[in-house]
């Protein structure tokens, strides 16, 4: 790998915005095919999908009342001289698959728009039927903020962009530091589902039926993730100070004070917002770039390996900072084969599109090799990003993979100049920077988990609807805590209360999807000079690749899966006591214990077999290792919802980026809904029993 050829390729990803269906989205994409092909990866296609994007016309947002305080916001992010790509022509603040319309409502102010959030309105009596809301990032998938609005009658919503979660007190904003201007704000979009809204289920071939854009709207065409029918604008504190300020009513809870020096009070009204968007939803065609590794012994087991290219904007940081780290990945492995290697599995290399909109590009290629997948696929190994900051590693995944990146970490040295930390431990190896900021098991190792792998980057459609074991992985900064903010399926107050520097998180994550998201700023506030964090990174990422791809035995391991699942259940439990909700979970501690036995004896025939050559064998074994994750699939679809697949890892239907862990269990105590949560109980313990079934030895 080569930092310098890595930051050359990300100045080209990076230089021109190059959002899903663009003319420069499909010039990069085949900029994509070309290095992948010169790093000699000998099978590269660009595969196309017709799918439903949407782009905006018309944009406004305004105060109309009360009397003098009329304001009609800016929406636009300010040219910074120093970033010379800030003045580049972009996409403008939008939010991806809005609706259509123009409203004008009383507005409310609902803090971060969780469900607890709504449901304190709702507590207060505050009616939101025809409002505009008006709510701030942070926490959770923005998505679910308008869903919830739209579920309660509203008529229009806005997230805007909080001082006190993007800005750090006495700390420059950017150029001159990392925290959010008062013109920055997120774009992202608002939809609920994953893939092409109008093939739900079924890839975006020429041969599958359309929905109608009737249809999109309806949750029992959509599989419960309709379209949002109401306007909804992202917007900068500088523009949405001017609307909560006058807001009246009771004043809002403390947790819900942000960073504005005055007291945010609920409304509704005396403020009367307007919010009008107009759309052109459109037929675009998406490239995802796919390049193929024939594996010589084992050709019919694949190890995926896959980022987004397609940006908001301009993309430095995401996606393209794990563009650039996948195309080292290429060359690594090109070097490889030019010696005569082979891998023993095969090795693909997947640039998506549209992930920005759906995770459309990703979601769709699932859905079009969704049988093969079931059968071939060992893992999905995910990059969105590779750096937003420096030194901190950070990976996310099913906890199969933890004894492996245990073994690995510490083989492969921290990046050259990488900055002290406050730690103690000194940061020798990757493993040392993994520990930095590491969830540890009862004897102090670090591990992997996937509670914040539900749908928000393309490992999600792997995961969620086709069980491959899958993770994520990147390095932030040590002040960050990026991943458990961004991806937290966590209500935000509780995180601020876990974490202290929650604001430097929700900065980070905030300022991504703006137009500073720039080469400027990846390299001044993300990797260092000679981007070595992204070479580490594309080194770490290709050697679990070639591990997975050239064991004999899958190394993916079943120790630490049962371990993890019994403590949410633990957590679940403890959840269902403070809502005073009775639920008795012994049918899925029985499962749980057999799924341990069961785990166990894998386990122990993984250990006897040793090197042992024998192919039948080997492939037995195999089978085994491959179906532990497929086991936990319920194949109809999660009731109401029915993308969703996997009932431990199943995406929080109260937050597109968290997946808790038993996420129907624990969405179904969180809404109060007794009966549903032991409906879910007893579903999971069924499917952790099928599971069981699969792992097992045949005799
Ligand atoms: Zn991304």
């Amino acid at each position: 790998v080569d930092g310098a050829r890595a930051g050359r390729n990300l100045w080209v990803y990076a230089n021109e915005s190059h959002i899903a269906g663009s003319p420069q989205d499909f010039v990069l994409a085949q900029f994509t095919a070309e290095q992948m092909r010169a790093a000699g990866i000998p099978q590269v296609e660009i595969q196309n999908f017709s799918v439903l994007l949407s782009y905006p016309l018309t944009r406004l947002a305004a105060v109309v009342a009360p009397a003098g305080a009329e304001y009609t916001a800016v929406l636009e992010e300010a040219a910074v001289a120093v970033d010379p790509t800030s003045s580049k022509p972009a996409p403008p603040l939008f939010h991806g698959y809005s609706g259509n319309g123009d409203a004008t409502g009383d507005l409310v102010y609902a803090n971060y728009g969780a469900i607890e959030d709504y449901q304190y309105l709702d507590s207060m009596g505050v009616n939101l039927t025809g409002k505009v809301v008006i709510c701030r990032y942070g926490g959770i998938y923005r998505g679910n903020k308008v869903f919830q609005a739209e579920a309660r009658g509203a008529a229009a919503v806005i997230i805007y962009s909080d001082p006190y979660d993007m800005t750090e007190p006495g700390e420059p904003v950017y150029p001159a530091g990392p925290w959010a201007t008062n013109t920055t704000a997120q774009r992202g979009s608002v939809w609920l589902g994953n893939g092409d809204p109008l093939t739900p289920g079924l890839p975006s071939i020429s041969s599958t039926p359309r929905i109608t854009m009737q249809q999109a709207y309806d949750p029992s065409f959509s599989y419960g993730t309709p379209l949002p029918s109401i306007p909804s604008l992202p917007m900068s504190y500088g523009d949405a100070q001017h609307f909560i300020e006058a807001l009246g009513g009771p004043v809002a809870p403390s947790d819900w004070q942000g960073g504005f020096n005055f007291t945010y009070r609920i409304g509704p009204g005396p403020v009367r917002a307007r919010v009008a968007v107009t759309m052109n939803y459109t037929n675009a065609t998406i490239h995802n770039v796919i390049g193929t590794v024939p594996g010589a012994l084992e050709p019919d087991r694949l190890v995926l390996l896959g980022n987004h290219r397609d940006a908001w904007a301009f993309g430095a940081v995401d996606p393209n900072s794990g563009t650039a780290a996948l195309l080292e990945v290429a060359h690594g492995l090109g070097r490889a084969l030019a010696t005569g290697w082979q891998p023993r599995r095969t090795i693909v290399l997947c640039s998506w599109d549209a992930e920005e909109y759906a995770t459309v590009g990703s979601a769709e290629y699932v859905e079009l090799r969704e049988k093969t997948l079931f059968s071939q696929a060992v893992a999905y190994l995910n990059v969105d990003i590779s750096v937003t900051g420096c030194p901190v590693l950070d990976p996310g995944g099913v906890p199969s993979f933890t004894q492996l990146f245990r073994q690995i970490t510490p083989l492969l040295a921290a990046p050259p100049g990488c900055p002290a930390s406050n730690a103690s431990a000194p940061q020798r190896t990757l493993y040392d920077l993994w520990m930095l900021d590491a969830e540890l098991d009862a004897s102090g190792a670090p591990v992997l988990d996937a509670s914040d792998m539900g749908t928000g980057s393309d490992y999600g459609a792997f995961l969620q609807h086709a069980g491959v074991p899958a993770m994520d992985i990147r390095f932030e900064s040590e002040d960050g805590h990026y991943e458990a903010v961004y991806h937290s399926s966590e209500f935000a107050a509780s995180a601020r209360a876990r974490s202290l520097s929650i604001s430097a998180a929700l900065t980070l994550s905030s300022l991504l999807p703006a137009v500073y998201d720039s080469y400027y700023y990846i390299s001044h506030f993300g990797d260092l000079p000679g981007f070595p964090f992204i070479a580490s990174l594309a080194q770490l990422w290709g050697l679990t690749a070639l591990r997975l791809a050239d064991s004999p035995l899958i190394p993916l391991h079943f120790t630490e899966y049962p371990q993890l699942l019994t403590g949410y259940v633990t957590s679940i439990a403890a959840a269902a006591q403070a809502a005073n909700l009775t639920l008795n979970l012994s049918s899925l501690n029985d499962a749980l214990s057999s799924f341990s036995a069961a785990c166990a004896e894998l386990e122990t025939a993984i250990q006897q077999v040793g090197s042992t050559s024998d192919p039948l064998l080997l492939r037995r074994l195999n089978d085994r290792i491959m179906s532990v994750e497929r086991g936990l699939l319920f194949l109809q679809g999660l009731p109401g919802r029915e993308w969703y697949r996997h009932v431990v890892w199943a995406t929080s239907q109260f937050d597109g980026y968290g997946s808790v862990g038993f996420s129907p269990i624990l969405d179904a105590v969180r809404a109060g809904d007794a009966s549903g949560a032991q409906y879910y109980v007893a579903l999971t313990a069924t499917i952790v029993y099928q599971a069981v079934d699969t792992i097992a030895a045949p005799f």
